[in-house]
């Protein structure tokens, strides 16, 4: 599956807020969208007092999200569609399987610093689930799945890192960590207040129910 190759700030600056898409970068001052509080592009300051419709608050949302979690449109509407298969409620059905990618769930557990990074770590096969390397950042853990650093690659340094900054990061409870072991497991699914992200789930579900 592909995935967006440009510059990530840009996104955060299209958005007008903080995806946190960068790891330690987002929580320091350098960051573009404290700084530059209009769009980017070369008309992007006189786009700051446009009126936004309905329809373009849906738009944002959706695509948000789909920033938030480093998805395309394709495989994000494939998303939706699983979501609105489901029988609990659409909007946080599709949060609750974008959570339970890989990439995602690296990251909340604190062993890279953004998705972007637990990306990389899940492609160059650095993370195992159950035991079993699994290079698809992209594939969706399940209750009781335990994911681990692979033993060759505990001394990696994105990860070592990783785990010191997210020393003061609180797992979510829906994962138990233990960070000597670089392992986690999926203690259930988390409900729609145990998903720390601030989207407007309702405003993607009326985007694909236009
Ligand atoms: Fe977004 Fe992080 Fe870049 Fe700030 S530093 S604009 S939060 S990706």
């Amino acid at each position: 599956m592909s995935r967006y190759i440009g510059p990530v700030c840009r996104l955060c600056r299209r958005e007008g807020e903080k995806l946190y898409l960068k790891g330690a970068k987002c929580y320091s001052p350098k960051c573009p969208v404290d700084k530059k509080t209009y769009p980017p592009g070369q008309h992007g300051q006189m786009q700051t007092r446009r009126k936004v419709q309905e329809y373009g608050l849906q738009l944002r949302e959706k695509q948000k999200a789909r920033r938030i979690y480093g998805v395309l449109e394709r495989q994000f509407r494939g998303y939706f569609d699983e979501a609105n298969r489901l029988p609990g409620v659409t909007g946080e059905e599709l949060l609750r399987l974008l959570e339970r990618r890989l990439d995602n769930v690296v990251y909340r557990l604190g062993l890279a610093v953004s998705r972007k990074e637990a990306r990389q770590l899940v492609v160059h096969r650095h993370i195992a689930v159950n035991g079993r390397t699994v290079n698809v950042p992209s594939f969706l853990v399940r209750v009781g799945d335990t994911i681990a650093v692979r033993d060759g690659s505990k001394e990696e340094p994105p990860i070592v890192a990783a785990l010191q900054q997210a020393r003061g990061r609180r797992t979510p409870q829906w994962l138990e960590f233990e960070p000597d072991q670089m392992r986690g497991r999926v203690q259930w699914l988390p409900s729609r207040d145990e998903i720390d992200t601030d989207i407007a789930e309702s405003l993607i579900v009326e985007f694909y129910s236009r």
